[in-house]
C-alpha cells in the first residue's frame, strides 16, 4: 500500500448558478518518502489537490487515503489533529509571523504539537544558526523560506505539503530551497510534495503527476531524478 492513495477524488464549488469542477476524477499514489512535483498551469486544479491533502479543504467525493486512513471521513476535530500533528506546510509567500524572530516561529511551531524537534538543532541544520533573533523583515526571502522548511521541519510530520516554494525567489535561492526540500525527502524520509507550474522543478522529483484543467493527464516516474545543481 503506498503512504498516500487518492481514489476517484471529485472537487466541485458551486458559484451562484455555475457549478466549477476543481478536481475531476483524480487518482494517484504516493510513496513514502518520495519527493512528488504535482505540475500543472495556473487553475489546472493543483491548490485544490493539496489543501484536500492537507486537510484544509474535503473532497466534493472520492478517498484521501493517507497511512492506511481515509482522511475524507475526518469530522472537523479529527481534520485539525491532523493538520496540527502529521502536516508540515510550506507556502510560496513563506508565512511567517512578523513580530516573531526566527527562534520564536519555530517555537510556536513546536509549543503545539507532542513529538517536536528541537527548534535550535533545525534552524542550524537549515543553516540559520546566525539568524536565531532577526525578525523576518530582517531577513532575505531566501532565509524567510528557509525559517519557514524549519518551521514544518521542527513539528516532525510524516508529510511536507509546498505550494510553489520557488515562486517568489530568484533562481539562485529557489536552488538552495529546493535541495533542502530534497534533503527532507532523502535524508530524512520526509513525504514530500510541491506543486509548481514549473517544469524545472518537476525535474528533481521521483513522481511528477500532470494536472490539466481539473484531472490527471499523465504521471511520470523518475528512476533517477535529476539533483538540484
Ligand atoms: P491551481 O492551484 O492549479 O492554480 P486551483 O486548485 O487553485 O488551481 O483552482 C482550480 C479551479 O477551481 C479554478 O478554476 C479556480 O478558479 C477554482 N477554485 C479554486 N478555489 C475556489 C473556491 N474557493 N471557490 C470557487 N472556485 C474555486
Ligand atoms: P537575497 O540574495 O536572498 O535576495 P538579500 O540581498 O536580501 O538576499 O540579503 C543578503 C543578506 O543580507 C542576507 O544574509 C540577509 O539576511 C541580510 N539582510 C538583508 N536585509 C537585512 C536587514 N534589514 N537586517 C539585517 N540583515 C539583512
Amino acid at each position: 500500500m503506498a503512504y498516500i492513495e487518492v481514489r476517484n477524488e471529485f472537487k466541485t464549488y458551486q458559484m451562484g448558478e455555475t457549478e466549477i469542477v476543481a478536481n475531476r476524477d483524480v487518482s494517484f499514489d504516493i510513496e513514502a518518502g518520495s519527493l512528488t512535483v504535482i505540475l500543472g498551469p495556473s487553475g489546472a486544479g493543483k491548490s485544490t489537490i493539496l489543501n484536500i491533502l492537507g486537510g484544509m479543504d474535503s473532497p466534493t467525493s472520492g478517498q484521501i487515503v493517507i497511512d492506511g486512513t481515509d482522511i475524507a471521513t475526518f469530522n472537523a476535530r479529527q481534520l485539525t489533529r491532523f493538520r496540527r500533528d502529521d502536516i508540515g506546510f510550506v507556502f510560496q509567500f513563506y508565512n511567517l509571523i512578523p513580530n516573531l524572530s526566527t527562534r520564536e516561529n519555530v517555537e510556536l511551531a513546536t509549543s503545539i504539537v507532542k513529538d517536536g524537534l528541537d527548534p535550535v538543532k533545525v534552524l542550524d541544520e537549515v543553516g540559520l544558526s546566525e539568524r536565531l533573533d532577526n525578525f523576518p523583515s530582517q531577513l532575505s526571502g531566501g532565509e524567510q523560506q528557509r525559517v519557514a522548511i524549519a518551521r514544518a521541519l521542527a513539528k516532525n510530520p510524516k508529510l511536507l505539503l509546498c505550494d510553489e516554494p520557488t515562486g517568489a525567489l530568484d533562481y539562485e535561492t529557489g536552488k538552495q530551497v529546493l535541495q533542502l526540500l530534497s534533503d527532507a525527502s532523502r535524508t530524512f524520509h520526509k513525504t514530500v510534495v510541491i506543486i509548481t507550474h514549473n517544469s524545472e522543478i518537476a525535474k528533481m522529483a521521483d513522481r511528477v503527476i500532470h494536472i490539466n484543467d481539473a484531472k490527471v493527464r499523465d504521471v511520470e516516474n523518475h528512476s533517477n531524478p535529476t539533483p538540484v545543481s
